[in-house]
């Protein structure tokens, strides 16, 4: 699998590591427990598009959002953690 970072162009994913989904949104400091929790530790395991954190520790050491189709592994896209943040 290569991963298209932004800044160093298309690499083995051997120099990444992830953390898993880019989805859940951090809840606000007061939020029920419950909200916590959830954001902890509950994800989706979904067959298709699917969005990630990975980090180029091999390269730019950039924060990626990468989205990964999870039946083929094909990689659609990756964006920086900033770009991520825009809608
Ligand atoms: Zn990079």
């Amino acid at each position: 699998m290569r991963i298209p970072c932004p800044h160093c162009g298309e690499r083995p994913v051997d120099e990444f590591t992830t953390i898993g989904t880019a989805d859940p949104v951090r809840p606000e400091a007061s939020s029920d427990m419950k909200d916590w929790v959830d954001y902890v530790y509950i994800r989706n395991n979904p067959a298709g598009t699917h969005r990630e954190w990975f980090h180029h520790v091999g390269g730019c050491r950039a924060w990626l959002v990468v989205t990964r189709d999870t039946r083929t592994h094909a990689i659609l896209g990756a964006r920086t953690a900033e770009e991520a943040r825009k809608p």
